[in-house]
């Protein structure tokens, strides 16, 4: 069964980041510490945090990321902590490395998923996005994973370097024994932004580049060919979307091209989501956070509003490409007829289409 996940005011969405430090240096990663910070939180911080966003009187899904969450020496005891206070789901989002025993520190009921980022279905396409080794770590992680009893899912980010590769998930995803798929759109922020993993003089040793210039993709312009067209994506994404689905794994994927029967709406308006920090910062919109743009912050563990202007300003203003960050940031997706007139409008990237088994 496949439907649209509208947005709803009954669950609450908390994306909540612990730490920025990560092992890894992945080409399209949307960390920005001079933005998020560069701390890690305390325990006693991630606890106090934790109660500010578990409302009882709603369902609250919690995701738990970096950086590499696993990182945090005590994440195990903020996932007990979170469970203790009712979230209705937990999720942990890692690399795969899985470091501090995480899997040896916490049980099956106590966590909801285990998310493994992989941007590739071969070592060659992966590495070449997430760093040398990542593909072994990670896929040895699921395999762990997996076998102590843990639901898993696969997140795998879109772009122009690895769409065509998307194709080959299916079978791989079967073969590991995930459960969820999300397939996920490049975002234009962090790293993408910055295009400096192609400098000669760039700091990620890890990335092998060969396979980026193979793909006949220019150095300066790869910043704005990471994006993939509406053409090529409603080519690829639906149809292996459905094929993935086919064991029973429930895939989830964003809708970005919206059709003209398609209604637009910003999540920022509809929805109930908070994407936090390890520096306070609290915003609503993802596309929003490389920009000091947050609608809310925390000081002294308190939750406290911003005054204009912010994130909130924006998801009113309608425009007729659709959503107004996309616009703003990463404005390539759009295609416009002889006069000037959008050809389709871009949906909020937290807008997805579900299949069930
Ligand atoms: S995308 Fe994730 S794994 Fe990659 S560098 Fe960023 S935080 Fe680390
Ligand atoms: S991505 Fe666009 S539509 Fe969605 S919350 Fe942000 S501004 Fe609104």
């Amino acid at each position: 069964m496949k439907r649209t996940v509208s947005f709803s005011k009954e669950s609450s969405n908390v994306f909540f980041h612990i730490l920025t430090d990560c092992n890894l240096r992945c080409i399209h990663c949307y960390i920005n510490k001079e933005q998020h910070g560069s701390n890690s939180l305390s325990l006693p911080e991630i606890e106090a945090w934790l109660e500010l966003f578990a409302t009882k009187s709603k369902k609250t899904n919690l995701i738990f990321l970096g950086g590499e969450p696993t990182l945090h020496p005590d994440l195990s005891l903020a996932i007990k902590k979170a469970r203790s206070l009712g979230y209705s789901s937990i999720t942990v989002d890692t690399n795969g490395y899985l470091f501090n025993d995480i899997l040896n520190k916490i049980g099956p009921d106590e966590v909801d998923f285990f998310s493994f980022s992989l941007d590739g279905a071969t070592k060659t396409t992966n590495d070449m996005i997430r760093g040398k080794g990542s593909y072994d770590k990670c896929i040895a992680g699921i395999r762990d994973a997996v076998k102590k009893g843990f639901n898993t899912s696969v997140i795998y980010t879109v772009s122009s370097l690895n769409i065509l590769e998307l194709k080959m998930m299916p079978p791989l995803l079967e073969k590991l024994g995930i459960d969820r798929f999300f397939i996920q759109v490049i975002g234009i922020r962090g790293n993408p932004v910055k295009n400096d993993f192609l400098k000669p003089d760039c700091h990620y040793d890890d990335i092998d580049r060969s396979g980026i210039n193979q793909n006949g993709l220019e150095q300066t312009k790869l910043q704005a060919k990471l994006q993939v067209s509406r053409a090529l994506w409603t080519e690829i994404i639906p149809e292996t979307a459905e094929k993935a689905a086919e064991p029973g794994i429930i895939v989830t994927y964003p809708k970005v091209f919206l059709s003209p029967k398609d209604t637009f709406e910003c999540a920022g308006l509809v929805a109930d989501n908070y994407f936090i920090f390890p520096n306070g910062r609290v915003y609503r919109c993802p596309l929003c956070e490389d920009f000091p743009m947050h609608s809310m912050v925390i000081r002294e563990n308190r939750l406290i509003k911003r005054g204009k202007i912010n994130e909130s300003h924006l998801f009113k203003l309608n425009i007729p490409e659709g959503c107004v960050m996309n616009r703003l940031i990463q404005s390539d997706n759009l295609e416009y007829n002889a006069n000037g007139t959008p050809e389709f409008k871009v949906a909020c990237c937290m807008l997805k289409e579900e299949i069930l088994p």
